[in-house]
């Protein structure tokens, strides 16, 4: 257990009055203290324990912040605006470079992005990575104190068979009511304030966002600097600094991260990571459903009136333009039949491109020496605030928000 990694997690995580005991004192422990940069002394053991340890910090090591850096973040999407947000916080000076000349507009210019998880009865690093992100993204977004984000609740419903079973199972594993309740179809339907065709889980945690107001609120940060229609064409890395090439201009910086989204393969080879589009249908607003108070998600999602339209979505298929096609509207409109029967008149339709991972974890970490932060599929609101935090901590040398075997399953190249 007390490897020289634990030491020097300890040492990060420090102040200068920092102390730790350890009832062994067995040599390998002392080593890996000694070689991290810790002090100790013997202390008299417990029962029949001869000696324990005592330490604390060396106080000249303490690492009071980490240096401000030069960094670029590549991409204005939600992803790219939390992490520029969270170095700019930090202290650190960011570019943040956007090929279009207007930030969101890719698989983040959906108008609104909904904020739930996907829950799993049994553990594993992809359950705890979806608990873990979706209740750090619901505490981001609260801390922010934007009107962009609407702390509405997410309902799920059980629509068919396999997503009441699922639900099932995920009652019985947490029977308590700290991060969902089971709402009966009345229930459901009078908390949401329309007629809904099923009952289902309720997470008062969730909400969504509007993504574009909710970025340029965190690219207003005194330390970021926006760069728009400035398409980097390619990174060359160096052992101490980064240069990009954009428009025949080259720059340099001290840190690099990526966040394309599904284009990333222009810049980095990053092997099981794909594109997969999907549609929005923006729906006009009637007296049957304008009284909605939180997104509805079955096998798709109907959200509440937000800039004069309700959102319904969204299609998933292999078609490669970015064209708004009829057949995507009509099967959206197909989903919305699990949710409710009233008639939907459709205004106006949006077309994005997810970057899907072959397992459904976005890719973090270094990729030959460039911060990955790309991958988020279907969920970009929900896992891209934690994300941030990691990057940016790995950046900073600082001991990372998720457990190990989370980092490793979120790991950049582990389909390479
Ligand atoms: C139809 C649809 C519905 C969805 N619904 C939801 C939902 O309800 N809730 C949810 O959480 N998620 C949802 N998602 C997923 C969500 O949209 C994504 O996970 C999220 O937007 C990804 O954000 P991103 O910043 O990683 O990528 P993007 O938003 O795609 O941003 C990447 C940015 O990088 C820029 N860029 C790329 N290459 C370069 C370059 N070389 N130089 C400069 N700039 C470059 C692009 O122009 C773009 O602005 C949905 C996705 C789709 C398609």
């Amino acid at each position: 257990m007390w490897s020289r990694e634990i030491f020097n997690q300890l040492r990060l995580s420090s102040h200068r009055d920092s102390t730790f005991s350890t009832y062994t004192s067995a040599r390998l422990v002392k080593d890996n203290i000694e070689s991290c940069e810790l002090i100790y002394e013997l202390a008299e053991g417990y029962a029949n324990k001869r000696h324990m340890l005592k330490g604390r910090v060396h106080a000249v090591n303490i690492k009071k912040t980490s240096k401000e850096k030069k960094i670029a973040v590549i991409g204005s999407g939600i992803a790219g605006c939390i992490l520029a947000y969270k170095l700019a916080q930090r202290g650190h000076k960011v570019d943040v470079y956007e090929q279009n000349d207007e930030i969101c507009l890719g698989a983040s210019g959906n108008g609104i992005l909904i904020t739930y998880p996907r829950l799993s009865a049994f553990d594993s690093p992809y359950a705890r990575f979806c608990l873990h992100s979706f209740l750090y993204a619901s505490s981001f977004y609260d801390r922010l104190k934007t009107d962009a984000w609407h702390k509405s609740g997410v309902f799920i419903m059980n629509h068919d068979d396999s997503s009441l079973k699922r639900q099932n199972s995920l009652l019985n594993a947490r029977p308590d009511k700290t991060l969902f309740e089971e709402l009966n179809l009345e229930e459901a339907s009078e908390r949401a304030g329309i007629k809904l065709n099923h009952g289902g889980i309720f997470f008062e945690k969730g909400g969504f966002i509007e993504t574009k107001a909710l970025c340029q609120d965190l690219l207003s940060h005194s330390n970021i600097n926006l760069i728009l229609s400035s398409k980097i064409e390619k990174i060359k890395t160096d052992i101490d600094n980064h240069r990009i090439f954009v428009k025949e201009e080259v720059y340099e910086y001290k840190e690099v991260c990526l966040c394309t989204g599904h284009a990333s393969e222009d810049l980095l080879d990053l092997p099981g990571l794909s594109p997969k589009r999907g549609q929005i249908s923006y729906v006009d607003s009637s007296k049957d459903f304008e009284n909605l108070k939180f997104p509805i998600c079955a096998s798709g999602y109907f959200s509440p009136k937000v800039q004069g339209s309700h959102v319904l979505g969204s299609s998933y298929s292999d078609v490669e333009n970015d064209i708004v096609l009829e057949d995507e509207h009509a099967d959206n409109k197909n989903k919305l039949k699990a949710i409710h029967d009233f008639k939907v008149k459709i205004l106006d339709g949006k077309v994005g491109f997810r970057a899907v991972t072959k397992d459904r974890m976005p890719l973090i970490g270094i990729n030959k020496g460039i911060y990955v932060n790309i991958g988020h599929g279907s969920r970009g609101s929900t896992s891209s605030p934690l994300c941030a935090e990691i990057i940016a901590d790995l950046i900073d040398g600082r001991p990372l928000p998720a457990d190990h075997e989370v980092v490793i399953a979120l790991d950049a190249n582990r389909f390479n």
